[in-house]
């Protein structure tokens, strides 16, 4: 059996080659019962969610990660959120019932751009500068005729000038995938040229043995198993996995924070209409639902310290 919504991280010692393995089990099928998606679908989406595992462990972040791809094709967007804790979630949009039975990007978008967002908690950047909204890195790549792998392997050359491969593997309750990576050499280290290439020859040679793994391995084997069968002649250390699970993080409170934002008269124009306000999270369809006391209350809270009149 192989490992459950785990994420492993690998080196090949005496080089500056890294890597890394996840495998969804529950996390994608918690993902997938909360809709109804076409399979090809629900395959971007494993792909997708394992792409960002595995990129989210590629950079240090205190926030979320957030992945997305958006065009103007059958499909308009896909978005898969990963926060620090290890909490994933996803999201996609069509709007055509026939979609393309293919993983080719540019089939599904049309033109389109994968955007990688890295957003700082509040919490942690509160105390640096005591701003409201958390910092924020982004980085926007074209995707060409290709699928996630190459779109991100794409988005790695170009805004991280890092040698990059990936493998991603999703059949209908698993997603699977590897990657590989050039790290830069280390400065402090006595650089020329014999260095220089004894890197790039580790690097041909691992992402040479890296590209013989199947689908099936990917998806059926365990973590350990995988990398006897792919580098059984490397020296390969492996650090103790780490969990990964389905999460929204979505809440009542911050429902009510989203009608506040929206204003008092909006809120109530609504009300009026249906005699009460009902929100989905679009990520986990989870449903909150204000009645007219609840709508009063909303923006009672804002007078504060008028109600405490009423109370003697
Ligand atoms: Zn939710």
């Amino acid at each position: 059996m192989a490992d459950q919504d785990q994420l492993h991280r690998f080196i090949f010692e005496t080089t500056s080659v890294r890597g890394e393995y996840v495998h969804l089990d529950s996390t994608f099928q918690a993902a997938l019962s909360r809709h109804d998606y076409p399979p090809i679908v629900a395959n971007l989406l494993g792909q997708a969610m394992a792409a960002t595992v595995l990129l989210g462990a590629t950079v240090k972040f205190e926030g979320s990660l957030i992945l997305q791809l958006q065009g103007k094709g059958p499909m308009t967007l896909l978005v898969v959120q990963l926060f620090s804790n290890g909490s994933l979630r996803g999201l996609v949009n069509w709007n055509e019932a026939d979609l393309p039975e293919t993983d080719n990007l540019s089939s599904l978008f049309g033109s389109g751009q994968l955007v990688i967002t890295i957003e700082a908690s509040i919490n942690a950047n509160n105390k640096k500068s005591g701003r409201k909204k958390g910092e924020r890195y982004q980085g926007i790549v074209e995707f060409g005729d290709g699928n996630i792998a190459k779109a991100l392997e794409g988005y790695f050359k170009q805004s991280e000038q890092l040698e990059t491969r990936l493998w991603l593997s999703v059949n209908d309750q698993h997603a699977a995938g590897l990657l590989v990576q050039a790290m830069p050499s280390n400065q402090s280290q006595m650089q020329n040229g014999d260095q220089e290439e004894n890197d790039k020859e580790s690097w041909n040679r691992i992402a040479i043995l890296s590209d013989t793994v199947t689908n099936e391995e990917m998806i059926g084997l365990p973590f350990r198993e995988i990398i006897r069968r792919l580098y059984h002649e490397e020296d390969v250390r492996v650090f103790e996995p780490e969990i990964i699970r389905f999460r929204c993080t979505c809440s009542r409170v911050r429902i009510e924070e989203l009608l506040r934002s929206l204003g008092e008269d909006e809120v109530k124009d609504i009300l009026k209409e249906t005699s009460k306000v009902d929100v989905d999270c679009e990520y986990c369809k989870q449903h909150y639902s204000f009645d007219a006391i609840d709508v009063e209350k909303l923006f009672l809270k804002e007078i504060g310290p008028d109600m405490s009149r009423t109370r003697h």
